[in-house]
Order: structure tokens, then C-alpha cells, then sequence
């Protein structure tokens, strides 16, 4: 077994301290990666406090994960000692589904099983990355491309991927009005990303003090979300809206914000769900949606996309020791964008 030191909740909503586990010896198609860097998702906070239900403890969070491959197995083709290698938000599923068939491993009908806060095949529970080391399988593993900064190259593993699938499976082309909601970790990525498919960007954000950051990352509008009337000045006028947002709100004011047919998608997974109103869909044939993750062979097309344009995450960088203040943090939406744990604060 490989030693691994972490950082773990040891129960719901109790802070987190270190942990030290173990990690399973190298299968033939196993990939042993160095953890270098560590992104802070906000999926991390709703699990370790059970908003989403009851979680598995203790836990170790992090499916933002980078590092240096340091051993292979026998039979692995794709990685080699010393390449860079990311982990997400899954390790396995059942490869053998039409959702698996398909490259949708994130819509596996046996289910996937999560980096944390979930049971391997064998009933093992699963550790993340906020931790020196990971084992798995390699097709669950990504190539890092090496102009990228690997820290800032972190949060692509989950906020980069989350918010690419959807701008792709919907289409989102040169021209489009496209608004996200909510500046935080997939906001900043959604905008970069729409930004570098052409779109014309517009963000809603409930904090008037990230106006300016917002334009340096890409939008060419920024709409104080508070705001009736910088609102209404938009009614009826976007092709597609992404929703980022962590907490509680009304999907109906943004819902109103679509013209007719247009698409607005969830990928913020509040704890508890608002009062959907019919006539905000129905008047405009308007469509709602939702997106999870994304598959493999997708978040490995995100990586090399955000390599050719150049995308990483802008992020503040912590030692694990900071990570209970990073959440207390993240909940007052002072994250600019993302949080990323220097893994070497763990050695
Ligand atoms: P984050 O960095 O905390 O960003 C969330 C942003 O939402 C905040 O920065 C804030 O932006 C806005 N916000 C927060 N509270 C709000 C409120 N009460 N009303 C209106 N706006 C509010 O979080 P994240 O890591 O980007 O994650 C966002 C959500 O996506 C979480 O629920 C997470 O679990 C979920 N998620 C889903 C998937 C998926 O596959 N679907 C994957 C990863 C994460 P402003 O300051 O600009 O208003
Ligand atoms: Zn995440």
C-alpha cells in the first residue's frame, strides 16, 4: 500500500485536519500520480456539509486534480513516468453502458464512481485530491498539456469541463448573446471559454466589486443581477444562459432573460430548489436545462482547446492548512476565481 497524506472532514460540517490513508498498489492499468495541485470546488463544501445528503466520512475532498505520474502498470499505454496527469470528478463506471459507449461516463447507468465521497467497484471508499498522491485506472486519467501553468490548469479537471460541455452541447457559436450567472469558479471559466468561442458575453453578478474583473476575463457586459433595471434593459435577449450560482434564487428572472427558444441550463446545484413558474418557459418556448460534468474524451478535447487559446483559471493559491478559511470564503463569494492547494504544504 502507498502512504498518502490529506486533508479530511472526519465527520459533516466538522472543519478539516489532517488525515493520512492509504492508497492501493498499482494495478496493471493503474496511473500513480504526484499530486502537485489541488482545486477547491464548491461541490467540496455542499459535500462535506451533507447539503446534497448523507456523505461518506471521513472525506477527503478535491476532483481538481494535477500532478507528475511517478509509476505506471503493466499495461497502461497512454502515460509514461514523469508526464503531467490530471484527475476529475470520476475514477470509474462501467465502461459498458450506451452512456460509457458513448464517451457519457458522467450519465453511467450503473453510476460512476466519484474521486470521493464514493465507493470503488470493490466497496473501497474513494479519497480526493487534497492529498500527495492518487492511484487510477488510466482511462479516468488526462494529459495535462505542458504550455498550460499546472496550477492554474487545476480547476479545469471540474470548472473547466462543467462549463464547456454545456456551451458545446448547445451549440454556442460566433455572435450569440450568451449570459452566465454567477462569477465564482465555473463562472470565470464559463466566461473565458464562451469568450473563446465568440460569443458576446454578458455576466449577472450579485457583487457590483467584480464588474471590472469580469470584462479583464472576457465579458463585454456586466449586469449587476440586483439591479431591476439594468435587468429589465435585458429582458427577452439572450440566446443561451449558463446558471453557476451555489445558493438558492430565482430561475425565473433569468428565464425571462432568454428570447424565444432559447436555453438556459443549470450547473449550480443549490440544496434546496426554487419555485419554477410555467408561463417563464412558456411564454417564449423557452427551455431549461441541466449538465453534469463531462465525459472523458470531452474534458480531454477542453484541455487541448483551452491550451490552444491559451486558458488556464485565475487562481489564489493555499496551503492546505488554509482550507476551512477557503470555505468560509467561497460562501461569501470572495474567491477570485478559484482556490488551488500547493499540495508541498502537505509534506
Ligand atoms: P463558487 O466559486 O462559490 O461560485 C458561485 C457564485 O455564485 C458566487 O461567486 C456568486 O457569484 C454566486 N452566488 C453565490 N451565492 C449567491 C446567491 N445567494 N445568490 C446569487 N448568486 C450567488 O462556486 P463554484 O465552485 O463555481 O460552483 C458553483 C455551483 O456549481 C455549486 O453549486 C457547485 O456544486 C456546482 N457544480 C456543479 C457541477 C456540475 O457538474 N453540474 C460541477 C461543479 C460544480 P457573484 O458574486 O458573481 O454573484
Ligand atoms: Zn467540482
Amino acid at each position: 500500500m502507498i502512504k498518502a497524506k490529506a486533508f479530511a472532514a472526519p465527520s459533516a460540517k466538522a472543519p478539516l485536519a489532517p488525515f493520512s490513508f492509504e492508497r492501493r498498489e498499482l494495478r496493471d492499468n493503474d496511473v500513480h500520480i504526484e499530486i502537485h495541485y489541488c482545486g477547491v470546488c464548491h461541490s467540496d463544501v455542499h459535500q462535506v456539509r451533507d447539503e446534497w445528503g448523507k456523505g461518506m466520512f471521513p472525506m477527503v475532498p478535491g476532483h481538481e486534480i494535477v500532478g507528475k505520474v511517478t509509476a505506471v502498470g503493466s499495461k497502461v499505454k497512454k502515460f509514461n513516468v514523469g508526464d503531467l496527469a490530471g484527475v476529475g470528478c470520476m475514477v470509474d463506471s462501467c465502461l459498458d453502458c450506451a452512456s460509457c459507449k458513448e464517451g457519457l461516463e458522467q450519465f453511467c447507468e450503473r453510476g460512476f464512481v466519484g474521486t470521493y465521497n464514493s465507493k470503488e467497484k470493490d466497496g473501497t471508499p474513494t479519497f480526493g485530491g487534497y492529498s500527495t498522491s492518487i492511484v487510477t485506472r488510466e482511462e479516468f486519467c488526462l494529459s495535462i498539456p505542458k504550455n498550460l501553468d499546472l496550477a492554474a490548469a487545476a480547476p479545469l479537471l471540474c470548472a473547466g469541463i462543467t462549463t464547456y460541455s454545456p456551451l458545446r452541447h448547445w451549440n454556442v457559436t460566433k455572435g450569440q448573446k450568451v449570459g452566465v450567472v454567477g462569477l465564482g469558479g465555473l463562472g470565470h471559466m464559463a466566461v473565458k471559454l464562451a469568450n473563446a468561442m465568440g460569443a458576446n458575453v454578458a455576466v449577472f453578478t450579485t457583487s457590483p466589486s467584480k464588474v471590472d474583473d469580469a470584462k479583464r476575463l472576457g465579458a463585454h457586459e456586466v449586469i449587476i443581477s440586483k439591479d431591476m433595471e439594468q435587468m429589465k434593459a435585458h429582458m427577452g435577449s439572450f440566446d443561451f444562459i449558463i446558471d453557476t450560482v451555489s445558493a438558492p434564487h430565482d430561475y425565473n428572472l433569468y428565464l425571462s432573460m432568454l428570447r424565444r427558444d432559447g436555453n438556459m441550463v443549470l450547473v449550480g446545484l443549490p440544496d434546496t430548489p426554487p419555485t419554477l413558474a410555467a408561463g417563464a418557459l412558456i411564454m417564449g418556448r423557452r427551455k431549461l436545462g441541466g449538465s453534469l460534468i463531462g465525459g472523458i474524451q470531452e474534458t480531454q478535447e477542453m484541455l487541448d482547446f483551452c491550451a490552444k487559446h491559451g486558458i488556464v483559471s485565475d487562481i489564489e493559491m493555499i496551503p492546505a492548512q488554509k482550507i476551512n478559511e477557503a470555505y468560509e470564503r467561497m460562501i461569501k463569494s470572495d474567491v477570485k476565481y478559484r482556490f488551488v492547494i500547493d499540495m508541498k504544504s502537505l509534506a
